[in-house]
């Protein structure tokens, strides 16, 4: 990592504010690949390297990324603890590029405030069959209800797991049991635990996050 780059924020010399709520990258965000693409593929890829967020007490609580984490050092709502080698120049300022962002202000976080989503649920189960345990791109993923809904199985973060579409067909409209598949570990909702082990996951690219990760 760490090779001076200069860039543009973008070509009105803004930063975009993001939607705010999904800050944890996609599989396929920057967790997935380090783009050595050129010009505004590698800006871009830059704007969306993951940034780690601390709370105001620097307990960390997620991960966005870089464009996002721009615009709250900007607004005034974190400051930055930790910043790469690298800038982004916007029309008038050159700006380090954060590796660590902390909140100004402490922010509560209830403890399962995750939205169960299909990307979520990818992401917790790490973009892994949970039948075959083996990794696929989210587009080559399918949910598959344990319990079928058929049988009353519900959408829920127990009765939802990722699965790839050969052993989503294998089991139909069974149970596991009965199709004589076998979970790779029980389902469980996503919560902050989760969220820091993602962390910890990513944060190995990155060696400013350790000491916020607990190592
Ligand atoms: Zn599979």
């Amino acid at each position: 990592m760490g090779a001076n780059r200069h860039m543009s924020v973008d070509s009105r010399g803004r930063y975009t504010p993001e939607v705010a709520g999904e800050v944890l990258p996609g599989s396929e965000g920057p967790a997935g690949s380090r783009s050595h693409n050129l010009n505004s593929t590698r800006r871009t890829s830059l704007m969306q390297e993951p940034v780690l967020v601390l709370n105001a007490t620097y307990e960390p609580i997620n991960v966005t990324a870089v464009r996002r984490a721009m615009v709250l050092m900007l607004k005034g709502v974190a400051q930055a603890e930790e910043m790469h080698n690298t800038e982004v120049h916007s029309a008038a300022h050159a700006h380090r590029v954060p590796s660590v962002i902390r909140l100004l202000a402490y922010r509560h976080i209830p403890q399962q405030s995750r939205a169960l989503s299909r990307k979520n649920i990818l992401l917790r189960d790490r973009n892994t069959c949970q039948f075959c345990v083996r990794v696929f791109p989210s587009s080559e993923l399918t949910l598959d209800h344990v319990v079928p809904r058929s049988r009353g199985g519900r959408s829920t973060w127990e009765n939802l797991v990722a699965c790839c579409y050969r052993c989503n067909n294998s089991k139909g409209d069974r149970t596991p049991e009965e199709a004589g598949l076998k979970l790779a570990r029980r389902p469980r909702p996503f919560t902050l635990h989760t969220s820091r082990q993602l962390m910890r996951l990513i944060g190995h690219r990155d060696e400013r996050w350790r000491k916020y990760l607990f190592y």
